[in-house]
């Protein structure tokens, strides 16, 4: 089975696909015709890879970790996607979606954001490529996250709340897509992570992609080897995770896991673990596995961590969970944190919340002392100290 790209009609086994109101089928179609040719051409990818070194500052490090490996006798390596400009892997595809923007005509770019991470990253690319950049936020996230909303704003971005239903980001969503469908020809809708209709699924894994490939290349020169024996990463809508994977999918030798942000406990009610947790749905333009009632309302997730806070899970993970390629454990908030003081303390590197969920499996399964395992750090920690202080001052 080919695990990393769907076929052509956007599925990866039964989930994927496009399930979009009609008006918006002319944007979806001429994506989907034109995706491929543009983002494979000499021309799209010297001017792509030029920005990732030299603006992005790729290749990231991939660094061996004597103290976390001493730790849980094994061998560990952290892809450091912390290092990026802007502070994680976002960019990596708001970069590469905006010059694809620029390719199609477009100068006009919409995002929707929870966090404001995908905002801030959308808002940067925009910045530097001229483009005019709109980011629907939910107004309960706005007031959540006001750094993000000032550097959106900063980098040129319009920030407009969306003010129906819970105010968070399945709003934001929804102002998105209803102001594609009235601007179809001028605007690109820049999605954040590996969900969405068909082709932004497969779009997104391959702006990711990079990440992987520089794994292999680095291991190789590092330790003589390409393969690792596990490769680990967090998942929200699966876009670091992808990345991370993608070049391992198709190789049996290697294991991989996946992290879910498992809130107070996936019984409790307040969870985000989607594929513990999630039925056969249809969300945000895609089939996946979803969180929701019988009658299909969406459930309210829950995470410590904003970026995980995510009721669906982008189809190509839905089908590497369905097919049993990848483990998935679910982290509960309290594991995240520790995972992420002892990073901290062990390293000296602050880990953005969502990627201590991926540390935290090193406390849930024991590897071998000679296995190679490579977990992606996929943020820096700066946007959670407020969070992080919370926790400082009951210790
Ligand atoms: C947004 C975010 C995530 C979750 O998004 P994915 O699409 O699942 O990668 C994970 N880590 C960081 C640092 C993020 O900002």
């Amino acid at each position: 089975m080919n695990y990393k790209n769907p076929d052509n009609n956007g599925y990866y086994g039964e989930f994927g696909g496009a399930f979009i109101p009609e008006m918006l089928y002319p944007n979806v179609k001429e994506l989907q015709e034109q995706y491929l040719e543009i983002i494979e051409s000499e021309d799209f990818q010297n001017e792509y890879q030029e920005l990732l070194k030299n603006y992005v500052g790729r290749a990231t490090p991939l660094y061996f970790s004597r103290n976390l490996s001493e730790k849980y006798q094994t061998n560990i390596y952290l892809k450091r996607e912390d290092l990026n400009h802007t502070g994680a892997h976002k960019i990596n595809n708001a970069l590469g979606q905006a010059l694809l923007a620029k390719k199609l005509g477009k100068h006009r770019i919409i995002a929707e954001t929870g966090a404001g991470q995908h905002g801030v990253a959308t808002a940067t690319a925009c910045a530097l490529l001229g483009l005019e950049c709109i980011v629907y936020m939910g107004e309960i996230d706005i007031q959540r996250q006001a750094p993000n909303v000032a550097r959106m704003k900063m980098l040129g971005a319009k920030v407009v709340p969306a003010t129906s239903g819970s105010k968070t980001l399945k709003d934001a969503v929804n102002e998105a897509l209803r102001d594609w469908i009235n601007h179809p020809t001028t605007t690109h809708y820049i999605i954040g992570s590996v969900v969405g209709p068909h082709p932004f699924p497969d779009l997104v894994a391959r702006f990711q992609s990079v990440i992987s490939k520089e794994i292999k290349e680095q291991l190789h020169e590092q330790i003589g080897r390409k393969n690792p024996d596990y490769v680990i990463a967090c998942v929200g809508g699966g876009s670091n995770a992808a990345g991370t994977f993608y070049h391992f999918v198709n190789e049996p030798e290697v294991k991989i896991i996946a992290a879910e942000a498992g809130g107070l406990g996936v019984d409790s009610g307040k969870s985000a673990a989607t594929t513990f947790l999630g039925t056969l749905g249809v969300l945000h333009g895609s089939q996946s596995l979803v969180m929701q009632t019988e009658d299909g309302q969406v459930i309210e997730p829950h995470s410590i961590s904003a970026g995980l806070d995510y009721p669906g899970i982008g189809p190509m993970h839905a089908n590497l969970f369905k097919e049993k390629r990848a483990e998935f454990f679910s982290i509960n908030d309290d594991e995240a944190l520790k995972s992420a003081f002892d990073l901290t303390k062990l390293d000296g590197i602050i880990p953005a919340l969502e990627s201590a969920h991926a540390l935290a499996v090193l406390d849930k399964k024991k590897f071998e002392k000679d296995d190679v395992v490579v977990i992606c750090l996929s943020g820096r920690g700066d946007k959670d100290m407020e969070t992080y202080l919370s926790v400082l001052s009951t210790m």
